[in-house]
């Protein structure tokens, strides 16, 4: 028995597809663009071409993420907070705070042991301190994504960046680069700036010994590492952070598939992949 999750986000749609042991035999992410219907599709028909599927032969989709009513083929649609609770807690089951930076919004949650969302905070009023702001970020200083987070590491002082706001931090990225200050400070900078104010919205949901850290964002190590140095701890960071919501997306599908057999639960297999 094969499901799907589908995690359509305001930056970057997934798909994920687990078989009865929740092993991962398929995965597919894209950008969401303008034609949201069509990337949900894309990613959808890309995983079920890698795991060597017809899409029929998927038995349930549920969609998620702010276009999971736009996953026109998915047999139900489960919020993004429920679905990152639950594949933070499927990867790991000790988890109780989940930390969730996508491309353009910021969300606590906190969930209770068995797993069931206790309480929880976003900050989607603009894209301050998000994937949005590190993309502009990357862009003014010329440097490709992937490597802003490797390069933040080398600095030797941290710069103070007081904007976290999309719009302008450009200028003050400009300005720091027309003083002649190292590349490595002015992104250094820029991570703490992110992870100050993530730690800040983390305090209003609650903080605690294991925090898992998801959505795309958390695939830069230069904002794991300020967030770690801030927190005094360190984070669970999974190889399918990207996916999580997703995952747990799929999650969803199969309680669908067993309920529809009137079957039990299986063993989770999934790779947590730290
Ligand atoms: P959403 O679900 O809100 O659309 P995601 O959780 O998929 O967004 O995260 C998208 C963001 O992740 C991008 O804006 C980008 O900043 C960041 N991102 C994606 N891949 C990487 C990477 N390899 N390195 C650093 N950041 C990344």
């Amino acid at each position: 028995m094969i499901v799907a999750g589908v995690d359509v986000g305001s930056t970057a749609t997934k798909a994920i597809l687990l078989d009865e042991n929740h092993r991962i035999v398929g995965r597919a992410l894209m950008n969401t663009g303008a034609n949201v219907v069509r990337a949900a599709q894309r990613v959808f028909a890309e995983a079920t071409a890698q795991a060597g599927l017809e899409e029929h032969e998927v038995a349930q989709v549920v969609g998620t993420g702010y276009g999971r009513y736009k996953v026109t083929f998915g047999h139900a649609q489960v919020t993004e907070i429920s679905c990152h609770a639950r594949g933070a807690a499927f990867l790991y089951p000790n988890t109780r705070i989940i930390l969730d930076i996508g491309g353009q919004d910021t969300k606590v949650i906190r969930i209770t042991p068995g797993g069931d969302v206790e309480d929880f905070c976003m900050n989607d009023k603009c894209a301050a301190g998000t994937g949005r702001f590190l993309d502009a970020a990357a862009v003014t200083m010329g440097i490709p994504l992937e490597e802003i987070g490797p390069r933040s590491l080398q600095y030797k002082q941290t710069l103070k960046i007081t904007n976290v706001c999309t719009v302008f931090v450009e200028s003050e990225i400009l300005a720091h680069l027309a003083r002649g200050r190292a590349p490595a400070d002015i992104l250094r900078g820029v991570h703490m700036a992110i992870a100050t104010r993530s730690v800040a919205l983390m305090r209003r949901v609650g903080l605690d010994p294991e925090i898992t850290f998801t959505g795309g964002v958390s695939r830069n190590i230069g904002i794991r590492s300020a967030l770690e140095e801030k927190l005094g701890q360190t984070l669970n960071v999974s190889a399918e952070s990207q996916y999580i919501g997703a995952i747990g997306a799929a999650l969803f599908a199969f309680d669908r598939c067993v309920a529809a057999a009137n079957a039990g639960g299986a063993d989770g297999a999934l790779d947590r992949g730290d």
